[in-house]
C-alpha cells in the first residue's frame, strides 16, 4: 500500500472556485483523486474546473454549484453526488468569508451572515455528507480553521468567533465519527496570499508587521495549504483525528 495514495478517491471541496480551495483541489488531483469543485460563483467554478481538468487529464474533474448557507442547495448537491457516485471519500469544508469591522459598527445581518457562511455551513455540509461517507465505510473531513481560531486583532470578532467554533466543532465531530472510521481534522492557515487578503496585503504597516513577525518572513502560498490537506486525507494520517494543524510559517509560536 502506498501510504500517501488517494488514487481513485472522490473529494468534494467547498468554495473551491479560487484561492485556498482551488489549491487544495489541485493538490488532491495531483495525488490521483477525482475532484468535485463547488462554489457559488458559477463562471469562476466552470473556468476553474476546465483549468484543473487540463492540468490533470488523468483524473475526473466535475463541479457542483451550491451555496453553503442554503440547506436545500446542500441537500440537492449531495443527492446528485449520491446518484452519480454512490458515495464520497473526502470532504473539505473550505468556503468562508471575512467581513471585517469593529464590534460597535457590526450589524446583526453581518454577524449572522458570518455565522451562516463560516460555521453553520460546516455543520450542515458535514451532516448532509455523512450518508455518502458512510457508504464508503471510511472517510476524511478537513475543516478550514485559521490563526484566528486562537488569536485575534481589531475588526475580526465575527471571523475569530466562527473560526474558534469550527476548531471546537472539528474536535466534537472527530469524537462522534471515529466509530464510522471517519477522521475529522482542521487546518489553520496563517497569512496566505489569496484574494481574501488583498486589503491586508496593500496595507503597508500591516503587511510589514506580518512579514516581520512570521519566522518564515513571507506570506504563505495556497499550494502550501493544499499539500498539508493531501497528507491529512491520505492513509498516512489514518490515526490523526480531531487535530488542528497550523500552516503559518511559524507565526503562532513566535514572540
Ligand atoms: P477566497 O475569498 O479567495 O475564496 C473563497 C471562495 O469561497 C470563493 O471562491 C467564494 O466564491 C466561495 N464562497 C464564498 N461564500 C460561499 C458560499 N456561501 N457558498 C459557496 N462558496 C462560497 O478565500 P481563501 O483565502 O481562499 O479562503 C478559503 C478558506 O480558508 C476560508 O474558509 C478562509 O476563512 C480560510 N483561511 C484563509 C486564510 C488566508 O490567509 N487566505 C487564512 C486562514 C483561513
Amino acid at each position: 500500500m502506498d501510504m500517501f495514495s488517494i488514487k481513485g478517491k472522490t473529494a468534494l471541496i467547498t468554495g473551491s472556485g479560487r484561492g485556498i480551495g482551488y489549491a487544495i483541489a489541485e493538490a488532491l488531483a495531483s495525488q490521483g483523486a477525482s475532484i468535485i469543485l463547488s462554489d457559488i460563483n458559477v463562471q469562476l467554478v466552470k473556468e476553474s474546473a476546465e483549468k484543473l481538468q487540463q492540468a490533470y487529464p488523468d483524473v475526473q474533474v466535475r463541479y457542483l454549484i451550491f451555496d453553503v448557507t442554503k440547506k436545500e442547495e446542500i441537500e440537492q448537491a449531495m443527492k446528485i453526488l449520491y446518484e452519480e457516485d454512490g458515495g464520497l471519500d473526502i470532504l473539505v469544508n473550505n468556503a468562508g468569508i471575512n467581513l471585517r469591522d469593529r464590534v460597535e459598527n457590526l450589524s446583526d445581518e453581518t454577524w449572522q451572515r458570518m455565522l451562516d457562511t463560516n460555521l453553520t455551513s460546516v455543520f450542515r455540509v458535514s451532516r448532509a455528507a455523512l450518508p455518502l461517507l458512510q457508504a464508503r465505510g471510511a472517510g476524511k473531513v478537513v475543516n478550514l480553521c485559521s490563526l484566528m481560531s486562537e488569536i485575534a486583532r481589531p475588526t475580526v470578532s465575527p471571523y475569530a468567533s466562527t473560526k474558534g467554533a469550527v476548531k471546537q466543532f472539528t474536535r466534537a465531530l472527530a469524537t462522534e465519527w471515529a466509530e464510522y472510521n471517519i477522521q475529522v481534522n482542521g487546518i489553520a492557515p496563517g497569512f496566505i496570499a489569496t484574494d481574501m487578503n488583498t486589503a491586508l496585503m496593500s496595507d503597508k504597516d500591516l503587511n510589514d508587521y506580518i512579514i516581520r513577525h512570521t519566522p518564515a518572513k513571507r506570506w504563505g502560498k495556497p499550494s502550501e495549504v493544499g499539500s498539508v490537506v493531501a497528507f491529512l486525507v491520505s492513509p498516512a494520517a489514518d490515526f490523526v483525528t480531531g487535530q488542528m494543524i497550523f500552516i503559518d510559517g511559524g507565526f503562532i509560536i513566535s514572540l
